[in-house]
């Protein structure tokens, strides 16, 4: 009998807690999941997410059964619409037009919530990591040290790290340094307020005053996601006065026309929490998913940055769990144990879905920068180049040929 391949996966957001509950049930594995943060700590998931379809069809063929729950407690994406700020409509997609399958919104507290639980006591939370790195004793393999409860731990000779620990990567910086962020020129505000539109807001949807962008859509339980955009230098700060109700005002309501109902609604719910408001500047990072070195794997935001403009960073964070947790399955029950194939096979299947969801992204941001013209920038979305882009986004999920 064959010894199992030593398995530690660092953190247990979305991709790690799908790998978590995947690979801690094959036989093969000896798979240990490190989590920082307690198992009810969602203080870093604040907001709503909107989740391509792609993630749910990807979810789907690896494990029916999360999928089945992570919808179970979701609305469904079913609309893409656009319009100006007085509620002039400049396109209504639906989804179904450019995929197979609806996409989902979610509160992002609730998606780690059932993720986690479905991983089960496969993942280990309150682990403070303090050492990642070569294994001295061995050319592939690696060590990681953490304490849980006071209690010291090392585990090394791991035959596969995978670093699911996020966009600061502690495990991608242990081995070839984070990445450099390609600031993409776009500040992006975002807040989760209490529905009380009576009915303005549903599903996903944009208003546009001139290159400000208001996006919103509703989410279980009784809850609005607003997200708004501003143009900036790339790399520059964000400037405070920005961070005012009057200047978010001055932003998202037209000059010399009445907004429409919902932007009405959206511009007082955002202006009442506007302290309460996330902010970030958009930016992309250079992929990687495999050391060349080292049985090293990097998966979700670890491996790549992502312009957030089509909902994809959790998006592929999924494709990239189901995806490799199918090829490590499938290796596992062949018995084709060597660990490098299996990273090959995973780097091979996303490296070119990954590079084009980041240039569409980037793409799709256009509408968002410096004296855009958003009329001009819907137009080309509804043409069929970019629909047939959208389509492939959203339907070509690459899961990989066998390892
Ligand atoms: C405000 C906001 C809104 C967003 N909206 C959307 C959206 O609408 N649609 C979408 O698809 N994406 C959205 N995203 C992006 C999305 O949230 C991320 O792309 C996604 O969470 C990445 O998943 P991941 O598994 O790679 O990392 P994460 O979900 O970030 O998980 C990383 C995990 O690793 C843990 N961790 C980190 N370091 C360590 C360590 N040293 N030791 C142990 N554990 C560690 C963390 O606690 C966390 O649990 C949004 C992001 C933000 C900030």
């Amino acid at each position: 009998m064959t010894t199992p391949r030593k398995v530690l996966i660092l953190g247990a957001g979305v991709a790690g807690a799908i790998l978590a509950r995947r690979l801690s049930a094959l036989p093969g594995l000896d798979v240990t999941c490190l989590e920082r943060v307690a198992p009810d700590d969602h203080s870093e998931a604040g907001t709503g997410l909107n989740v391509g379809p792609n993630a749910i069809k990807a979810l789907r063929a690896c494990d029916p059964a999360l999928a089945a729950e992570v919808c179970a407690q979701s609305l469904p994406w079913q609309s893409w619409r656009t319009s100006l700020a007085d509620g002039t409509l400049l396109f209504d997609l639906p989804l179904a037009r450019v995929a197979d399958n609806a996409g989902i919104r979610i509160r992002w507290s609730e998606l780690y919530r059932i993720l986690r639980q479905g991983a089960g006591a496969a993942i280990r939370y309150g682990c403070e990591v303090s050492a990642i790195g070569p294994d001295p004793r061995d050319r592939q393999r690696t060590r990681v040290a953490w304490t849980q409860n006071g209690q010291h731990h090392t585990l090394d000779g791991i035959d596969l790290l995978i670093g699911t620990d996020g966009r600061y990567s502690a495990t991608r910086a242990a081995f070839s340094g984070l990445p450099e962020a390609r600031h993409v020129g776009v500040a992006i505000l975002r807040v989760l307020v209490e529905d009380r539109s009576g009915g303005l807001v549903d599903d996903y949807e944009q208003w546009f005053n001139r290159h400000h962008r208001l996006l919103a859509f509703r989410v279980p339980p009784g809850h609005i996601y607003i997200a708004g955009t501003y143009p900036i230098d790339a790399g520059a700060p964000i400037p405070e006065d920005w961070k005012t109700p009057e200047a978010m005002r001055r932003a998202f309501l037209p000059e010399g026309r009445e907004a429409s109902p919902a932007v009405r609604w959206l511009v007082d719910a955002l202006c009442a929490q506007a302290g309460e408001a996330h902010w970030a500047r958009m930016q992309e990072s250079e992929p990687r998913f495999a050391e060349p070195e080292r049985q090293v794997l990097y998966l979700g935001d670890s491996a790549h940055g992502m312009a957030p403009t089509l909902g994809q960073g959790a998006t592929q964070a999924m494709e990239d769990a189901s995806c490799a947790a199918m090829l490590i399955e499938a290796a596992v029950r062949d018995q084709r144990l060597a660990v490098r194939p299996w990273l090959q096979a995973i780097e091979a299947a996303r490296r070119e879905r990954i590079r084009f969801a980041m240039d569409l992204s980037v793409r799709a941001t256009d509408t968002l920068l410096q004296g855009a013209d958003p009329v001009a920038g819907a137009r080309w979305k509804t043409e069929a180049p970019f629909i047939g882009e959208l389509s492939r986004l959203f339907r070509d999920v690459a899961l990989g040929e066998r390892a």
